[in-house]
């Protein structure tokens, strides 16, 4: 029997935390934070992430602005529009919601971002910063997992955590977090990929494992040693017409076969999810105090 870690639950006392603190920075004449978000085509789970985003800015009491752009915009367009948000001083952080279009270099992109308001944390300039263990903006979706251990005082010290995926966004810097000497790190990291045979082998041994790779329902309960700490990242759409959106999220862990033998497991919907939102608006309330 584990225990759910509950990302909804959790996400939304932070969120109460930040909304006080914004209220005192307001109520000290202080200027309320602002975020803005680039939102280019029509791809339905990016419009719905930005809208979580949106909402939960009203959540907090940021100020949110919402660019919206048709796929067919040119590369230069959109750092044009980086470049004016980056020049205007009433926002404090700026989110390009990826993927976009193929024709626009999302690296580009990430790089026109002025360091000090790339609220997800994505600037080679603040990566650096993460992996040296310097004050920077995390990754939000690895810091709110980071945050949920924490807060389930689950000790990651000299614990065997694997990784399954290596992205950019979610996989590398959640191994990277998870190595580091810190109070929420001192684990030994394995990460896998695609071409990491024998998966099992590691996700076997391992005390906490996170699975980022967006295939449902991946990991299964042989693959899991008993009382492992299970993260589930994955988000996948797979229809389902019970349902009035027409689908039902999935995540890459098995949760029937994978929880009655771990320690703790997060749900899908409701566990990461809500969590890399409010890592979101802790970094924009700390880039408006950085100011
Ligand atoms: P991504 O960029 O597509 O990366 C997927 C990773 O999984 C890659 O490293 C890939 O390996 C690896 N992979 C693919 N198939 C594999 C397999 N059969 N065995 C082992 N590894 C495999 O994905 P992402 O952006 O990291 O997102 C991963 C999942 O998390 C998606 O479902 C996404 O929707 C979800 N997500 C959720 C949140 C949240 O807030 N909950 C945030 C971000 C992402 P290669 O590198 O070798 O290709």
């Amino acid at each position: 029997m584990s225990i759910l870690i509950d990302g909804k639950a959790t996400s939304d006392r932070i969120k109460g935390q930040i909304a006080q603190q914004v209220k005192e920075i307001i109520a000290k004449g202080g200027k309320q934070p602002h975020l803005a978000a680039i939102l280019v085509g029509e791809d339905g789970a990016s419009k719905t992430y930005v809208g979580h985003k949106e909402k939960a800015c009203a959540q907090v009491g940021f100020k949110s602005t919402l660019y919206k752009f048709p796929a067919d915009i040119t590369e230069e367009f959109l750092l044009n529009q980086i470049e004016a948000i980056n020049n205007d001083s009433d926002i404090d952080g700026l989110i390009v919601q990826l993927p976009l279009p193929s024709h626009i270099d999302e690296n580009k992109v990430i790089e026109a971002i002025d360091p000090n308001k790339d609220v997800d944390g994505f600037h080679p300039q603040n990566v650096g910063k993460m992996m040296l263990n310097l004050p920077t903006f995390l990754p939000a979706t690895p810091y709110g997992i980071v945050r949920l251990l924490q807060e389930y005082n689950i000790s990651t010290k000299g614990k065997h955590a694997v990784i399954l995926g290596r992205s950019n966004i979610v996989g590398r810097p959640m191994a990277n977090l998870l190595s580091q000497k810190a109070e929420f790190g001192d684990c030994t990291v394995t990460i896998c990929h695609s071409r990491t045979p024998d998966i099992e082998y590691y996700t076997k041994q391992a005390d906490i494992i996170v699975a980022a790779i967006g295939i449902p329902e991946f990991l299964k309960g042989n693959m899991v040693k008993e009382g492992a700490v299970v993260i589930d990242v994955g988000i996948t759409r797979m229809p389902d017409e019970t349902k009035k959106q027409g689908f039902r999220l999935v995540g890459d862990v098995e949760f029937s076969s994978v929880e009655p033998k771990c320690s703790y497991i997060t749900p899908v919907p409701g566990g990461v999810g809500p969590m890399t939102i409010v890592s979101l608006m802790h970094n924009t309330l700390k880039a408006a105090e950085n100011k």
